[in-house]
This record gives C-alpha cells, sequence and structure tokens, in this order.
C-alpha cells in the first residue's frame, strides 16, 4: 500500500462536537498501512503540491443501513413497507438466486457506493448464500469496507427467498469462515435477521446464539411501520415491545444496529439507550413510503449513537449527501432543527462509531485510517456555505478520489 501525502481543503470531523473544523490549507500524511502518521496545517514554505485543486477532502461517508438486493428497484413508488416488500422488493430479491445475476449487480452495487463517496456501509446482503459471497467478492476486489450478511427469513417471503433455520445457519457459517475479518478486518460478517415479521422464534433465536457464539454485529429493522408493529405483536406475544422480542433472543446490545426506529415510546427509547445498541437512522426512506419520522433528538438526548442509512432501495438515491437533507427536513418537521453540518458529522463519525469502527474510521487524527474521499466544490464557499452545499445541493459536483486505508476504492 502506497504512504499518501494529500495537501488540501480538509473538513476535519471534531471528536465531541457534531460539527467538523474547516482547513483551508492542511497536509494529511498516511503511511503503507494506510493509517494517517499526521493531519496538520501546510507550513509555511511548504513544497508540496495541491493534491486536486478545487476539491474538499472529508471522511468518506459511512451508510448505516443499505440493502445489496435492491440496487436495481430503488425508487420504486408500489406502496407502503408491507405492500413494497411484496410487490417491488421480494420479485426483485429472488432474482439473487443467480449467481452470475449477483455478480452483475454486486458490481454496480460498489460502483455506486464509490461514485458517492461512501467508503463504509452495514449491507443487507441477499437471502441467497451465493449471492451473499459474490457481494462480500465484489467488497473485497472493490477495496470497500463493509459488514454484511446473509438476510435471514423462514417466513413471511416467498419460499425462494426463505430458508430453514438449519440451512440458513450452516450457510452462515460457511460465509463467516470465508468473509469474516478478511483484510485486517475490513470486511466483517454481521448477523442479519431481516425484521421479526419475517423470522420465527426459533430463527431469531439461533441467529442471536450466531451473534454470541462469534461476536459478530448484528443489524435488523425495528419499529419502522404501524402495521409492521402490528404484525409483530401478534406474531410475538407476550412481549413488552417490539425491542423487547429482539432483546429475548439475545439480539440486542452494544454490537447491534437498529434500523428506522421511527415509532417508539419514551420507555422504548429508554430501553434501547440502556441496551447500548445504536441506530441507523433513514430518513429518505421513511419519507418514501410513508413510515413516519424518526425522533433523532430521542436519541441524541440519551446518547444513542446515531448513524444515517440511505436505506436504498427504500431510500431513494446512494448519496449520502441526499441523506443527509433528509435528515435535515426530518429534525425539521420534528421542531428539532440541526445543522447540516450536524447530518454530516452523522454522515461520518455517526456512522463508524454506530458499526462500532470508532477507533479507526471517522475522525481525521493520527492513528486512524486513511478513508477519504474528495468532493468537487465551487470555488469561494466560506464554510457555512460548503456545509450547505454539501448537505442540500447533492445533485452538483462530483466525488474525484476516494481512498480505503489510503488505497484507491475502484
Ligand atoms: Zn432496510
Amino acid at each position: 500500500m502506497p504512504a499518501r501525502t494529500l495537501r488540501g481543503r480538509f473538513l476535519r470531523p471534531r471528536a465531541d462536537q457534531r460539527t467538523f473544523d474547516d482547513l483551508p490549507d492542511a497536509l494529511l500524511i498516511s503511511d503503507e498501512t494506510g493509517r494517517i502518521v499526521s493531519f496538520e496545517p501546510t507550513p509555511p514554505g511548504s513544497g508540496v503540491p495541491v493534491t486536486l485543486p478545487g476539491v474538499v477532502w472529508m471522511p468518506g461517508f459511512v451508510d448505516a443501513h443499505v440493502h445489496f438486493p435492491q440496487t436495481r428497484v430503488v425508487g420504486r413508488s408500489s406502496g407502503g413497507l408491507l405492500t413494497w416488500l411484496e410487490r417491488t422488493v421480494f420479485p426483485e430479491e429472488a432474482r439473487f438466486d443467480r449467481g452470475a445475476y449477483a455478480d452483475e449487480v454486486a458490481a454496480e452495487f460498489c460502483k455506486a457506493l464509490i461514485t458517492h463517496g461512501t467508503t463504509t456501509a452495514a449491507i443487507y446482503g441477499s437471502s441467497h448464500p451465493l449471492a451473499t459471497s459474490k457481494l462480500f467478492a465484489a467488497l473485497d476486489r472493490s477495496n470497500l469496507r463493509a459488514m454484511a450478511g446473509l438476510t435471514l427469513m423462514d417466513r413471511g417471503a416467498p419460499p425462494v427467498l426463505c430458508m430453514p433455520a438449519d440451512t440458513a445457519l450452516l450457510a452462515c457459517e460457511a460465509l463467516i469462515e470465508q468473509w469474516h475479518g478478511v483484510d485486517d478486518g475490513r470486511l466483517r460478517f454481521c448477523v442479519t435477521p431481516r425484521f421479526a415479521v419475517s423470522c420465527t422464534p426459533d430463527l431469531l433465536r439461533r441467529a442471536g446464539a450466531l451473534a454470541a457464539r462469534y461476536d459478530l454485529p448484528v443489524q435488523t429493522h425495528l419499529s419502522e411501520t404501524l402495521d409492521e408493529i402490528a404484525a409483530v405483536a401478534q406474531a410475538f406475544p407476550g412481549h413488552a415491545s417490539y425491542l423487547d422480542v429482539y432483546a429475548a433472543f439475545g439480539l440486542v446490545g452494544t454490537r447491534t444496529v437498529l434500523g428506522h426506529c421511527v415509532h417508539l415510546s419514551a420507555t422504548e427509547w429508554d430501553a434501547l439507550a440502556a441496551s447500548g445498541a445504536a441506530v441507523a437512522h433513514c430518513p429518505d426512506s421513511n419519507a418514501f413510503l410513508g413510515s413516519g419520522v424518526m425522533s433523532l433528538a430521542d436519541a441524541t438526548a440519551r446518547g444513542v449513537r446515531v448513524g444515517l442509512g440511505t436505506d436504498v432501495g427504500a431510500g431513494r438515491s446512494f448519496s449520502l449527501r441526499r441523506t443527509c437533507a433528509a435528515a435535515y427536513d426530518a429534525a425539521l418537521s420534528r421542531g428539532a432543527r440541526i445543522g447540516p453540518d450536524e447530518a454530516l458529522w452523522l454522515a461520518t463519525v455517526g456512522g463508524a462509531r454506530a458499526l462500532g469502527l470508532e477507533a479507526e474510521v471517522g475522525l481525521l487524527e493520527p492513528g486512524f485510517a486513511c478513508d477519504l474521499a474528495a468532493h468537487d466544490v465551487p470555488a469561494g464557499l466560506d464554510t457555512d456555505a460548503l456545509f450547505d452545499h454539501l448537505a442540500f445541493r447533492a445533485e452538483v459536483g462530483s466525488v474525484k478520489n476516494v481512498y480505503v486505508r489510503g488505497r484507491r476504492a475502484v
């Protein structure tokens, strides 16, 4: 891996505040392991040329919630969550029983992440083991950082997408063996029960046991829509809440990322905070499916870790910049405005912390990975205008160079 010296304008995230310092001319040096060794304002008289004129460098985006097999159904408006799953998603996800199809889409998926400046993603893989393995292979080749898992379902979906717990758990073990920890932890396996509606108690219990046995992260959906919550209450009687269903099966802890969390009571927020689980906030998806608006303020007030998820394909774009705009709108609509810088911070540092990568990803400090993207921006923007531009003008400008551990993502 090459050691790198990059000179230019940088947005450097703060560790303890949801904002960035704007460094108009800084020098970032990483070593051959891809770690940052120094990052300082460029000293006077430095002979290092500006690396890419006209760009601003910032940490790569972290997509805390995205579905690989929905790459080709982005923006299909067929109804609310449960209808949309039945009409749009399940028929498309069924196509991934063909390895060749999965290969093609995996290449498109990785390209879409890189094109939008995303360097890390928490990915719901296919329900088909071969397709999920193809996804891992594409992520490996692309040099992206990810956690991903076989999307587990054993009921409530077409038979081609359902797999009995015995078979599914064996498939997970094979994927763990092959992909978990590859390239010094750049790729990780994540236990991924789709949601309680599509899993029997037996499958959830064994998923929880698998996560404990291998010390793996867990991701699933929680309280996205009212219909879904009613379906869970019916399928799992006797639980105090939807969160309690997952908790009862050992799926909720500090390594858990819960997507959506739109309809949580204060008591549920308290329980979620006490569990140490993190939240993937997916505001564009929530708007598109009419699911509701998550209360970011409730999470923030309790110190819950929050990242932003595009939730493609319910989210209409792979762009975390678009998701930042949606997060701004969502907060505003609940009377709890956030700044564009806070949204951008959640899309970088927030996501890294939500995914348990806080020691390596997000901040641009010595010891952290050189995971960066260069965004082409108009000349002459002051700091506030730059935050506004990045969060609200996603259609303007492109992403030039994307690095993971100092190596180009391709
Ligand atoms: Zn989702």
